[in-house]
């Protein structure tokens, strides 16, 4: 099939049916339900974006049909490029509040496929269904979720021979048919709206025997039989556009993901049991640096969106002219400018590799993900003050078609907007820096690409620093 319609995925989604709980119930129609069918509309807008424009959004793969750039395998370094501007155009359209384009897993995978030979040396099977599970992926065009990190009761317990041991997914059996896996995993962000769950590792594995029940990678549908998603409250209010223009289409969802005896084809293991593998596969197989890309991008998308909506309140403030309201948004234009800084140096870098697939180049990509975590929160605070309480002066839709209008109209205007569309710029603030929608953007930036401080710590490991060293004692040295 190639690159799909939104109509396309939401009738799949319909389809699927998997095993989602909310408040107490199991969900039976994602696509009607209050808490998902808004976001679902949005994923399935960015799959129009395909139709509309295919020389931008897709490309001609080698059977000859076009599929979502976000798939390519890029063979040169503006085949990097033309992914970013894709990704950039879906990340625009969700002002960068959602963070799970389906961008974001299809790179990893084609990645991790192109470094077939990666999971092979593991299990000759194994490489060879990384490459299938790319073309199914691919030709498809599945939405899909991925969960890495497994729950935990104490730090002092770990994977193996502890209490964590009984929580953590694990294999429990092997059958000549697949494997059998039984705990659970932490978070699988838009996993009511994806068709498919990407189990990989992360979480860094001792390497002991204890741990190869727990080094896995595979991938199965959202609704085979034992897998449920318990997910938190919903952030979209279920209010208009007007009220909640953020959360009444972006919220993004984020599940815990049970697994009770599941049952994972061998089609669909990508590793079993090998724990170097495991703890060396996003490293080795270049898909960090690939994810990093779209997250890059995506970093840019919301640092233009937060800069704009600042500018934006200080026109209608009239606050333009203030010292600190121009030092916030000069910080803010900086912020934006690195964030692009480091997306246009890691295309321009962007390189071959062993296997000759073009790469960004990975340093600038980990500045801005060292960056942004702190960052975002920033933005945000600037919002809430350059905003004050003309967040909470904000009468809602209802307010504005009841008796209360004239009232509205006449208290409400400011000096380069009438009330109408002051109300609405506060409200988008107020969905952009202080709702329950807000806060989740800020903690997703904190954490989804993994634990600030070993990201930092791992930064560290990564770079080459001794060059610099040298050059201080060369320096030290001298008596010139
Ligand atoms: C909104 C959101 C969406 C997410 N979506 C996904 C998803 O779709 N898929 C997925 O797999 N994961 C997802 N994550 C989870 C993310 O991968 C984890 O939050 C991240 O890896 C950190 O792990 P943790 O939350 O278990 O925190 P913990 O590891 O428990 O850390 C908690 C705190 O302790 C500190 N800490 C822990 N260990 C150390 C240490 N050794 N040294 C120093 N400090 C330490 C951390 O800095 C942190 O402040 C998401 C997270 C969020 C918030």
């Amino acid at each position: 099939m190639g690159a799909r319609s939104g109509n396309n995925y939401l009738s799949s989604l319909k389809k699927l049916n998997a095993d989602i709980w909310i408040g107490g119930a199991r969900v039976t129609d994602v696509t009607a339900h209050p808490a998902f069918r808004n976001c679902a509309r949005s994923i399935a807008s960015l799959y129009d974006m395909q139709a509309e424009r295919p020389e931008h959004m897709t490309y001609r793969t080698d059977d000859g049909g076009r599929a979502g750039l976000s798939f390519i395998q890029p063979k040169s370094a503006e085949d990097v490029r033309k992914r970013g501007r894709m990704m950039k155009a879906w990340a625009d359209w969700g002002c960068g509040m959602l963070g799970r384009t389906p961008d974001y897993l299809n790179v990893s995978i084609a990645a991790m496929a192109a470094a077939h030979e990666f999971f092979a040396a593991s299990d000759k099977r194994f490489g060879a269904n990384i490459q299938a599970y790319y073309a199914e992926a691919r030709n498809h065009d599945w939405c899909a979720t991925h969960t890495l990190v497994n729950p935990r009761t104490s730090r002092a317990a770990g994977w193996a021979g502890h209490t964590d041991a009984e929580l953590a997914l694990r294999v429990v059996d092997r059958t000549s048919d697949g494997i059998v896996v039984n705990g659970c995993r932490m978070l699988a962000t838009l996993a009511p709206l994806s068709e498919e769950l990407l189990v990989f590792p992360s979480t860094v594995l001792r390497a002991e025997p204890a741990a190869e029940p727990f080094a896995l990678a595979f991938a199965i549908p959202c609704n085979t039989p034992g897998l449920r998603f318990i997910c938190r409250d919903s952030f979209d209010p279920g209010r208009s556009r007007f009220d909640y223009p953020l959360s009444s289409r972006f919220d993004e969802m984020d599940c815990v993901a049970i697994f009770d005896n599941v049952r994972v084809p061998w089609e669909r293991v990508f590793l079993c049991g090998d724990v170097a593998r495991c703890n060396a596969l996003y490293a080795d197989t270049g898909a960090v640096v690939h994810m990093m890309h779209q997250v890059a991008v995506k970093n840019l998308a919301k640092s233009e969106f937060l800069l704009g909506l600042a500018v934006r309140i200080a026109q209608v403030s009239d606050s333009l002219s203030l010292q600190h309201v121009r030092e916030r948004m000069a910080e803010m234009i900086t912020t934006t400018e690195v964030m692009r800084s480091c997306l246009r140096a890691a295309e321009a870098d962007a390189h071959k590799d062993a296997r000759g697939v073009f790469m960004p180049a990975r340093p600038p990509l980990d500045a801005a993900r060292n960056l942004f975590p702190r960052l975002y929160p920033r933005m945000v605070e600037i919002i809430q003050l350059n905003s004050s309480s003309h967040l909470m002066a904000t009468p809602s839709q209802a307010d504005f078609e009841s008796a209360l209008r004239p009232d509205i109209e006449r208290y409400y205007a400011a000096a380069g907007a009438d009330a109408n569309e002051r109300v609405a710029l506060y409200r988008l603030a107020w969905d952009a820096a202080g709702s329950s929608f807000a806060g989740r953007q800020v903690l997703y930036e904190r954490f989804f690409f993994g634990d600030p401080v070993r990201m930092a710590s791992a930064l560290v490991d990564n770079t080459e620093l001794e060059p610099l060293v040298e050059r201080v004692k060369d320096f030290l040295k001298r008596t010139d």
